[in-house]
């Protein structure tokens, strides 16, 4: 038994694993309620096979730059999570209490951002998401350059979108469409980050910026990033613009498909699911975040309409951390206690949110949200520990005995990123010293204090 995956690669270099075969693993694949014994041969940066041991016991020797032994270790599929703002980390701790946040609280605030500042301010969010086992971010927020440095920095994945919005917002207008697309032209990360479209919200768009974004972000085969029926002032003040609910908005400018993340929906009525799953887009729900914002979302409606779903934290505004099989467990949870009585939201249906559903909706089947043959080396090794057993159902041990905390070592692209919960290749020290440094220059701008 090995419990600490020993290699002959040191993990600190995050070096890419030549051809490296990790034997003796217990392995869930995408839709198992149950993990298989499996070893996995990684090369490159994708996973080459994984080998089911239970039918392939006799498998013949296989030629490998290095061999690990991965006893005493679950692999799960890299998580995703569908929606983050993870420059945000300097309101956490400040979002509870407050009513009509994001038009009296976050606005203003956001006004006092500067460019440099959104790299160190996503650190303590991104780093936090990698020690809960989440690999790749839906990340939508202003400057979005500094997060795509944050996440080449930590070698995370994230599909990356400069919020657009011309109605309201922290800085409305035309230019911040043009500014997207010239950030998309001048594209500047390697294939780990890659750009999305990020329209802010129904009301904060205009029918034509929406129609419009929505056109470019086909064309250029991009997915499309944004919150719709967030809030009951949302829906109100979409009804007052335009005659009908945010949802018939976006319909009617052509920017749901299956392409779609529709984040929140919490104002929406059971006719605005149903056409969100005639368009084939993603509903994303943010339990903790809703929860602190308003009120959940109607789980009901995504029950009796069958829309696919994401789970997602959103923001340390709204959701203090970044724990994102802890929303899971909470949504499962409050599932149950809507006495919601099918399988809707059952703990493969759960692990499904958080992998395969945000794959899909970011053009990325087959490659990321599972382990499979062809698909991307991003995997969280949990350690099979007594929080594991009884072994009746690996999926609910996962999400609701084990969580994050079982989270030992992460690869991403084929190289370890967390090894022993700490950070390869990057001082976690510096980073924390970087950020508390930038929130302090952004409550000096603001005037926002902590003890509020
Ligand atoms: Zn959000």
């Amino acid at each position: 038994m090995n419990a600490n995956l020993k290699q002959s690669v040191a993990p600190e270099s995050g070096t890419t694993v030549a051809r490296t075969l990790i034997r003796g693993l217990r392995v869930i694949t995408a839709g198992a309620a149950n993990a298989i014994h499996a070893d996995i041969l990684i090369s490159g940066n994708h996973i080459e096979a994984v080998i089911d041991r239970d039918k392939q016991p006799a498998q013949a020797a296989i030629a490998a730059d290095y061999q690990i032994d991965g006893t005493g270790f679950l692999a799960i599929p890299g998580l995703i999570n569908a929606h983050t703002h993870a420059a945000m980390g300097f309101f956490r701790g400040l979002g509870h209490g407050r009513t009509n946040m994001i038009e009296t609280f976050l606005f203003p605030a956001e006004k006092a951002l500067t460019p440099e500042l959104l790299e160190p301010l996503s650190w303590s969010y991104l780093i936090t998401s990698l020690r809960a086992g989440v690999t790749c971010v839906a990340d939508h927020y202003y400057m979005i350059a500094g997060v795509g440095r944050a996440l080449e920095r930590l070698g995370m994945r994230g599909f990356i979108g400069e919020t657009i919005a011309d109605l309201g917002g922290a800085f409305p207008g035309w230019e911040s469409w043009t500014r997207a697309r010239e950030t998309i032209d001048s594209w500047q990360f390697s294939d780990l980050v890659r750009p999305v479209i990020a329209p802010h919200a129904a009301d904060t768009v205009s029918g034509k910026m929406l129609r419009e974004a929505a056109q470019f972000a086909k064309q250029r085969h991009l997915t499309l990033h944004m919150h719709l029926s967030q809030t009951t002032g949302e829906l109100h003040r979409v009804r007052q613009q335009d005659g009908m609910t945010p949802v018939q908005k976006a319909f009617t400018c052509e920017a749901l498909w299956d392409r779609t993340l529709a984040v929140h929906m919490v104002s929406a009525r059971e006719a605005d699911y149903a056409e969100l799953r005639a368009s084939g887009a993603t509903a994303v729900i943010c339990p903790a975040s809703q929860i602190i914002y308003e009120h959940l979302a109607p789980l009901e409606n995504i029950a009796a309409t069958g829309v696919p779903w994401a789970t997602a934290t959103d923001c340390a505004a709204s959701n203090d951390g970044a724990d994102l099989l802890n929303d899971c467990k909470w949504l499962g949870l409050l599932a149950r206690d809507r006495r919601i009585a099918d399988d809707t939201f059952d703990p493969r249906a759960l692990l499904a949110s958080v992998t395969t559903v945000p794959a899909r909706a970011l053009g990325m089947s087959g490659k990321l949200g599972t382990l499979a043959a062809g698909s991307l080396a991003d995997i969280v090794f949990v350690r099979d520990d007594i929080s594991m057993r009884p072994a009746f159902n690996d999926v609910r041990n996962l999400i609701y005995s084990a969580g994050s905390s079982g989270v030992e070592h992460v690869m991403i692209n084929g190289k370890w990123r967390l090894w022993k919960r700490e950070l390869c290749g990057a001082s976690e020290q510096d980073l924390t010293n970087a950020f508390e440094g930038a929130v302090r220059e952004i409550m000096r701008r603001t005037g926002i204090r902590g003890d509020l």
